[in-house]
């Protein structure tokens, strides 16, 4: 730390990303959620055309993105505004609807980056316990007097939230503004899109980092009332005016143009988690059923943290989180039928060769 850094930001943990080796293709790489998939072929060529561009500014609205997805998701184009990955859409809702008397309201197991936000923010955060089953207990969740955030599927669980508990959840904090983010809702959720119409406190973030295959391209976008999105895009404008580059933002019109392509990826994610979690279950793992593009899954036998390091050795990537209600698992991110083959074979290997008592 220099002494110049303002004692406000003296306490700072950044988020801690999932580990990106440099040689990535000697490891089966199954611990950032990353699509195995590469993108839509119509959004890589996009791109590669607004390149020749890119010696103009971006425009600032991202107009033409916006009117295509609004026009992809039945919405007016009021109602949705892109962002430099659903990351952004994050941090300056933050900052713009908490504060001392606001504070933001998440379960403790989560997205960690949301405890990350609100230090940045200088914003006060409470965490929710989730039952011990890691199901979200809505009764905690009404009446709070500040802003909800939950990830709907909740990461690292995976564990979907009913849309009727959405709803109960929103109809229970009209005064605030409630984020849904469903980073991972094309795996097999019910996104909350359809109650945007009747609650005006909902704000959707979506991410085209997971079921778009755009990850490196860093692109979000958020939907809800007009007002909610004005005041975001009074943020942005605020912040970084030109936050989506000219390049990501033709991408992400590209994939929105081949939505066959998505779902169809999406399909084979859900059908590769589906074996997946059977082949799991067999070996003796215990886990969830996720609608994500992940699991979170342990084995009695061995420590989460020492399967990690023994996978790790063995060129396999997954993600163990050193909080201790997760100590005991880890979250494998769904990757192609082939990789998800490797891990069930070497986890057959290192549980046949594992002793019996538990070290
Ligand atoms: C991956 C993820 C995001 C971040 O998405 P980006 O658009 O890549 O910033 C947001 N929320 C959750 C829960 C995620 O897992």
């Amino acid at each position: 730390m220099s002494r110049y850094l303002s004692s406000r930001h003296a306490g700072l943990e950044p988020y801690v990303p999932g580990e990106q080796p440099k040689d990535k293709e000697r490891y089966v790489k199954l611990n950032t959620n990353e699509s195995p998939f590469p993108p839509s072929p119509k959004a890589v060529a996009a791109a590669a055309e607004a390149a020749k561009k890119m010696h103009l500014y971006s425009d600032p609205k991202s107009a033409v993105l916006n009117e295509k997805l609004a026009s992809v998701y039945g919405i007016r184009a009021e109602e949705v505004a892109s962002f430099n990955g659903s990351d952004e859409i994050l941090s300056l809702a933050m900052s713009a609807f908490c504060d001392a008397e606001h504070p933001a309201y998440f379960p403790d197991i989560t997205y960690s980056f949301y405890k990350t936000i609100a230090a940045m923010n200088c914003v006060p955060f409470y965490e929710i316990p989730l039952r011990p089953d890691f199901s979200i207990d809505v009764d905690d969740y009404i009446g709070l007097k500040g802003m909800i955030i939950i990830a709907n599927p909740n990461a690292p669980t995976g564990i979907l939230l009913p849309l009727c508990d959405v709803e109960k959840i929103l109809r229970g904090n009209p005064d605030d503004v409630v984020i849904l983010d469903e980073a991972y809702i094309d795996f097999g959720g019910q996104s909350a899109l359809p109650l945007m119409k009747e609650y005006d406190n909902l704000l959707i973030a979506r991410t085209f980092s997971k079921s778009r295959s755009m990850a490196g391209a860093r692109i979000g976008f958020a939907m809800g009332s007009a007002p909610l999105i004005a005041d975001l895009n009074t943020m942005r404008g605020s912040f970084n005016p030109y936050n989506v580059n000219s390049m990501t933002a033709a991408a992400a019109v590209g994939a929105l143009e081949d939505e066959e392509y998505t779902r169809n990826a999406c399909r084979q994610v859900i059908e590769v988690r589906e074996d997946f979690t059977k082949e799991l279950r067999s070996l003796g793992f215990e886990l969830n059923d996720s609608k994500a593009n992940f699991v979170l899954a342990r084995h009695p036998k061995i420590p989460g943290g020492k399967l990690f390091q023994i996978l790790h050795d063995d060129g396999f990537l997954v993600r163990h989180f050193d909080a201790p209600r997760l100590t005991d698992y880890n979250r494998i991110s769904i990757g192609s039928r082939h990789q998800m083959e490797l891990l069930v074979a070497e986890l057959k290997k290192i549980l046949e060769a594992y002793p019996n008592e538990k070290s």
